[in-house]
């Protein structure tokens, strides 16, 4: 019924648990897409290109970015990462709800260019259990670690930026209560106007 698909928004510090909570969503939401994004970021372990991320050169990230291929863009711990425009636009155009996962500045420039989005941001319940789950992650060194953890504390004081916070206690309880998020988004009066006015018009041509 909905015109135009969910553009939909998750944020939180790196270590909050976001892909884990996304993977959950993902499982029984089977008609949201998410969004690859392009970063210049190397790839960890296991991380596939053009699933996780697209892995691109500085060279061509900057390319990308000026000839306005990126919804938007953002430096993060020293690298850079963006969300390609075209699949965005041609999934909304169809009706399908998509999610983007980034960090806050992204998650600002989203806001300003479409204010009708949804910013979800996701806290971890503590900073203590934030600090376990990027450890426990034991693919960054030290250094890296510790600037994750920096920029962590940062991103916390932009969950006021968002439409809605939630806490990643368990990852099913967060993962439900993104899906209860967006079932209530759906049914807002505005994303259904459309629809009600063409039922009013049918009615009128009944009578
Ligand atoms: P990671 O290097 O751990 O995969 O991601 C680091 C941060 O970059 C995370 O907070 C992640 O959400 C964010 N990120 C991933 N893709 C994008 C993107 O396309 N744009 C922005 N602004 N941030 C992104």
């Amino acid at each position: 019924m909905n015109e135009q698909g969910l553009l939909v928004v998750l944020s939180g510090p790196s270590g909050a648990g976001k892909d884990t909570v996304l993977r959950c969503l993902l499982a029984q939401e089977k008609q949201i897409r998410l969004s690859v994004s392009a970063t210049t970021r190397a790839p960890r372990e296991g991380e596939q290109d053009g699933k996780d991320y697209f892995f691109v050169t500085r060279e061509r990230f900057e390319a990308l970015t000026a000839q306005g291929g990126m919804l938007e863009h953002a430096e993060y711990c020293g690298n850079f990462y963006g969300t390609p425009r075209e699949p965005i636009e041609r999934w909304r155009a169809q009706g399908d709800d998509v999610i983007l996962e980034i960090e806050v500045q992204g998650g600002r420039q989203i806001k300003e260019k479409c204010p009708d989005s949804v910013g979800i941001f996701l806290a971890p319940p503590s900073l203590a259990v934030l600090e376990e789950r990027l450890r426990a992650r034991g693919t960054e060194t030290e250094e890296v670690l510790s600037r994750r953890l920096e920029a962590a504390r940062r991103e916390l004081a932009h969950a006021k930026d968002y439409d809605y916070v939630v806490f990643n206690t368990t990852v099913e309880a967060a993962a439900q209560r993104i899906a209860a998020i967006l079932a209530a988004e759906k049914s807002r009066y505005h994303r259904n106007h459309a629809a009600l006015e063409r039922m009013l018009e049918d009615a009128e041509t009944f009578c």
